[in-house]
Protein backbone atom coordinates (compact mmCIF):
# COMPACT_ATOMS: atom_id res chain seq x y z
CA UNK A 1 0.00 0.00 0.00
CA UNK A 2 0.87 3.48 -0.38
CA UNK A 3 -0.53 6.10 0.86
CA UNK A 4 0.26 9.75 -0.33
CA UNK A 5 -1.59 13.24 1.62
CA UNK A 6 -2.92 15.20 -0.64
CA UNK A 7 -4.53 17.60 1.83
CA UNK A 8 -3.59 17.67 5.24
CA UNK A 9 -5.84 21.00 6.54
CA UNK A 10 -8.52 20.60 8.88
CA UNK A 11 -11.66 23.15 8.61
CA UNK A 12 -10.37 24.66 4.78
CA UNK A 13 -7.22 24.83 2.62
CA UNK A 14 -4.43 26.96 3.13
CA UNK A 15 -2.96 29.05 0.67
CA UNK A 16 -2.37 27.14 -2.42
CA UNK A 17 -3.24 23.96 -0.31
CA UNK A 18 -5.52 21.50 0.16
CA UNK A 19 -7.98 20.15 2.90
CA UNK A 20 -8.65 16.49 3.81
CA UNK A 21 -8.10 14.08 1.16
CA UNK A 22 -5.58 11.59 0.66
CA UNK A 23 -4.80 8.95 -2.29
CA UNK A 24 -4.03 5.07 -1.73
CA UNK A 25 -2.88 2.91 -4.34
CA UNK A 26 -2.02 -1.06 -4.57
CA UNK A 27 -2.06 -3.04 -7.08
CA UNK A 28 -2.27 -0.26 -9.54
CA UNK A 29 -6.23 0.84 -7.91
CA UNK A 30 -6.48 4.24 -6.72
CA UNK A 31 -8.61 4.87 -4.08
CA UNK A 32 -9.17 8.68 -3.00
CA UNK A 33 -10.31 8.86 0.89
CA UNK A 34 -12.22 12.34 1.01
CA UNK A 35 -12.43 15.05 -1.42
CA UNK A 36 -11.91 18.25 0.33
CA UNK A 37 -11.36 21.71 -0.76
CA UNK A 38 -8.21 22.02 -3.53
CA UNK A 39 -7.81 18.14 -4.11
CA UNK A 40 -8.90 18.39 -7.76
CA UNK A 41 -5.99 21.45 -8.12
CA UNK A 42 -3.94 19.18 -6.04
CA UNK A 43 -4.52 15.45 -7.18
CA UNK A 44 -2.68 15.94 -10.23
CA UNK A 45 0.47 15.77 -9.03
CA UNK A 46 0.41 12.28 -8.70
CA UNK A 47 -2.55 11.48 -11.28
CA UNK A 48 -5.70 13.04 -13.01
CA UNK A 49 -9.00 12.78 -11.70
CA UNK A 50 -10.30 10.26 -14.63
CA UNK A 51 -7.40 7.79 -13.48
CA UNK A 52 -8.91 7.66 -10.20
CA UNK A 53 -10.83 4.06 -9.65
CA UNK A 54 -13.13 4.58 -6.43
CA UNK A 55 -13.18 7.32 -3.70
CA UNK A 56 -14.76 6.78 -0.53
CA UNK A 57 -15.88 9.35 2.10
CA UNK A 58 -15.84 9.64 5.99
CA UNK A 59 -18.54 12.14 6.29
CA UNK A 60 -20.27 15.06 4.91
CA UNK A 61 -18.50 18.58 6.22
CA UNK A 62 -17.36 20.73 3.26
CA UNK A 63 -13.72 20.06 4.34
CA UNK A 64 -13.85 16.54 3.17
CA UNK A 65 -16.38 16.68 0.22
CA UNK A 66 -15.81 20.71 -1.23
CA UNK A 67 -14.09 19.55 -4.59
CA UNK A 68 -16.81 16.48 -5.31
CA UNK A 69 -18.89 18.02 -7.36
CA UNK A 70 -15.68 19.70 -9.33
CA UNK A 71 -14.40 15.65 -9.55
CA UNK A 72 -17.70 14.99 -11.09
CA UNK A 73 -16.30 18.41 -13.53
CA UNK A 74 -13.41 17.22 -14.19
CA UNK A 75 -14.44 13.81 -15.39
CA UNK A 76 -17.83 15.29 -17.36
CA UNK A 77 -15.30 17.25 -19.82
CA UNK A 78 -12.35 14.36 -19.93
CA UNK A 79 -15.04 12.43 -21.69
CA UNK A 80 -16.12 15.66 -23.94
CA UNK A 81 -12.81 15.48 -25.02
CA UNK A 82 -12.40 11.94 -26.34
CA UNK A 83 -10.77 10.39 -22.43
CA UNK A 84 -12.82 7.06 -21.77
CA UNK A 85 -13.79 8.03 -18.46
CA UNK A 86 -15.31 4.88 -16.44
CA UNK A 87 -18.38 5.36 -14.70
CA UNK A 88 -16.74 6.75 -11.06
CA UNK A 89 -18.05 4.52 -7.74
CA UNK A 90 -18.30 7.00 -4.46
CA UNK A 91 -18.63 5.05 -1.55
CA UNK A 92 -20.59 6.97 1.56
CA UNK A 93 -22.52 6.33 4.74
CA UNK A 94 -26.46 6.79 3.88
CA UNK A 95 -27.44 8.76 7.03
CA UNK A 96 -27.75 12.31 5.20
CA UNK A 97 -29.76 11.22 1.90
CA UNK A 98 -29.43 15.27 0.93
CA UNK A 99 -26.01 14.99 1.29
CA UNK A 100 -25.35 11.17 0.19
CA UNK A 101 -27.69 11.93 -3.07
CA UNK A 102 -25.09 14.53 -4.19
CA UNK A 103 -22.40 11.81 -4.56
CA UNK A 104 -24.17 10.27 -8.13
CA UNK A 105 -24.04 12.63 -10.84
CA UNK A 106 -25.26 11.59 -14.38
CA UNK A 107 -23.28 8.54 -15.70
CA UNK A 108 -20.31 10.10 -14.56
CA UNK A 109 -20.28 9.30 -10.39
CA UNK A 110 -22.32 6.89 -8.35
CA UNK A 111 -22.89 6.90 -4.93
CA UNK A 112 -23.06 3.49 -3.41
CA UNK A 113 -24.03 3.06 0.92
CA UNK A 114 -21.44 1.45 2.63
CA UNK A 115 -23.38 -0.38 5.82
CA UNK A 116 -20.82 0.51 8.97
CA UNK A 117 -21.66 -2.77 10.08
CA UNK A 118 -19.70 -4.35 7.29
CA UNK A 119 -16.74 -5.01 6.04
CA UNK A 120 -16.73 -3.16 2.59
CA UNK A 121 -14.53 -4.63 -0.04
CA UNK A 122 -13.47 -1.70 -2.55
CA UNK A 123 -10.68 -3.13 -5.47
CA UNK A 124 -7.88 -4.43 -3.55
CA UNK A 125 -8.80 -2.79 0.03
CA UNK A 126 -11.24 -4.63 2.67
CA UNK A 127 -12.56 -1.06 4.65
CA UNK A 128 -14.39 -1.80 7.78
CA UNK A 129 -15.52 1.14 9.97
CA UNK A 130 -15.98 2.93 13.46
CA UNK A 131 -18.37 5.58 14.20
CA UNK A 132 -16.81 8.48 15.38
CA UNK A 133 -17.50 11.72 17.81
CA UNK A 134 -18.15 14.30 15.80
CA UNK A 135 -20.97 16.61 15.06
CA UNK A 136 -22.36 14.59 12.18
CA UNK A 137 -22.41 10.93 10.89
CA UNK A 138 -18.48 10.06 10.53
CA UNK A 139 -16.77 6.99 10.17
CA UNK A 140 -13.53 6.34 11.05
CA UNK A 141 -12.02 3.40 8.60
CA UNK A 142 -9.55 0.22 9.33
CA UNK A 143 -7.86 -0.31 4.97
CA UNK A 144 -6.55 -3.59 4.89
CA UNK A 145 -4.61 -5.21 1.93
CA UNK A 146 -1.57 -7.52 1.50
CA UNK A 147 -1.07 -8.07 5.45
CA UNK A 148 -0.90 -4.41 5.75
CA UNK A 149 -3.49 -1.95 7.85
CA UNK A 150 -4.12 1.86 7.80
CA UNK A 151 -6.48 4.07 9.98
CA UNK A 152 -7.79 6.55 9.19
CA UNK A 153 -9.73 8.44 12.02
CA UNK A 154 -11.55 10.61 10.41
CA UNK A 155 -12.87 13.58 12.05
CA UNK A 156 -13.45 12.83 15.76
CA UNK A 157 -13.20 13.56 19.19
CA UNK A 158 -11.20 10.90 21.41
CA UNK A 159 -13.04 7.84 22.29
CA UNK A 160 -12.57 4.19 23.95
CA UNK A 161 -13.45 2.26 21.17
CA UNK A 162 -10.24 3.96 18.98
CA UNK A 163 -7.75 1.63 20.49
CA UNK A 164 -8.91 -1.47 19.62
CA UNK A 165 -9.85 -0.35 15.94
CA UNK A 166 -6.65 0.47 15.61
CA UNK A 167 -4.70 -1.77 17.39
CA UNK A 168 -1.29 -3.42 15.84
CA UNK A 169 -1.52 -0.91 12.61
CA UNK A 170 1.16 -0.18 10.10
CA UNK A 171 -0.01 3.53 10.12
CA UNK A 172 -2.44 5.88 11.84
CA UNK A 173 -3.92 8.65 9.91
CA UNK A 174 -4.32 10.65 13.19
CA UNK A 175 -7.01 13.67 13.08
CA UNK A 176 -5.10 16.30 15.34
CA UNK A 177 -6.96 19.81 15.35
CA UNK A 178 -5.75 21.06 18.38
CA UNK A 179 -3.11 21.66 20.71
CA UNK A 180 -2.52 20.12 24.24
CA UNK A 181 -3.62 22.86 26.61
CA UNK A 182 -6.71 22.70 24.40
CA UNK A 183 -9.90 20.54 24.72
CA UNK A 184 -11.18 19.43 21.24
CA UNK A 185 -14.24 17.57 22.79
CA UNK A 186 -17.19 19.41 21.99
CA UNK A 187 -16.08 20.20 18.68
CA UNK A 188 -15.77 16.33 18.06
CA UNK A 189 -11.83 16.71 17.34
CA UNK A 190 -8.61 15.65 19.43
CA UNK A 191 -5.63 16.99 20.77
CA UNK A 192 -2.20 16.26 20.30
CA UNK A 193 -1.73 14.86 23.34
CA UNK A 194 -4.46 12.61 23.21
CA UNK A 195 -3.80 11.54 19.86
CA UNK A 196 -0.57 10.41 21.23
CA UNK A 197 -1.59 8.49 24.12
CA UNK A 198 -4.44 6.71 21.83
CA UNK A 199 -1.40 5.99 19.32
CA UNK A 200 0.73 4.52 21.99
CA UNK A 201 -2.62 2.34 23.70
CA UNK A 202 -3.14 0.65 19.97
CA UNK A 203 0.53 0.17 19.73
CA UNK A 204 0.34 1.19 15.78
CA UNK A 205 3.80 1.07 14.35
CA UNK A 206 3.85 5.20 12.70
CA UNK A 207 1.56 7.97 13.12
CA UNK A 208 1.06 10.89 10.91
CA UNK A 209 -1.33 13.96 12.39
CA UNK A 210 -3.77 15.64 9.68
CA UNK A 211 -6.35 17.74 10.11
CA UNK A 212 -4.14 20.31 11.28
CA UNK A 213 -4.91 23.63 12.44
CA UNK A 214 -4.65 26.95 11.20
CA UNK A 215 -2.55 28.83 14.16
CA UNK A 216 -0.06 28.44 16.35
CA UNK A 217 3.32 26.37 15.12
CA UNK A 218 1.85 23.08 14.12
CA UNK A 219 5.31 21.28 14.75
CA UNK A 220 4.42 21.61 18.76
CA UNK A 221 1.53 18.87 17.81
CA UNK A 222 4.48 16.83 17.16
CA UNK A 223 6.43 16.76 20.33
CA UNK A 224 3.20 17.17 22.27
CA UNK A 225 2.18 13.82 21.03
CA UNK A 226 5.96 12.53 20.68
CA UNK A 227 5.76 12.36 24.56
CA UNK A 228 2.83 10.29 24.95
CA UNK A 229 4.10 7.76 21.95
CA UNK A 230 7.34 6.12 21.34
CA UNK A 231 7.03 5.27 18.18
CA UNK A 232 7.88 7.45 15.09
CA UNK A 233 5.03 10.36 14.81
CA UNK A 234 5.25 12.84 11.98
CA UNK A 235 3.02 15.43 10.77
CA UNK A 236 1.00 15.39 7.22
CA UNK A 237 2.58 17.33 4.73
CA UNK A 238 1.03 17.42 0.92
CA UNK A 239 2.67 14.94 -1.58
CA UNK A 240 4.58 13.09 1.26
CA UNK A 241 4.29 9.26 0.04
CA UNK A 242 4.32 6.66 3.06
CA UNK A 243 4.73 3.62 1.98
CA UNK A 244 3.52 0.07 4.19
ZN1 LIG B 1 -15.78 17.26 10.17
Amino acid sequence: MKLTVIGPWGGYPKLNAASSGYLLEHNGFHLLIDCGSGIVSKLPNILQPEELDAVIISHYHPDHIADIGVLQHARLIQGYLGKKVPSLPIYGHSLDNYEFAKLTYKEITSGIAYNPEETLAVGPFHVSFLKTEHPVPCFAMRIEAANKVLVYTADSAFKEEFIEFASGADLLLCECNFYGNQNGQSAGHMNSIEAGRFAQQSQVKQVVLTHLPHYGNVDQLVSEAAAEFSGRITLAKELETIKL
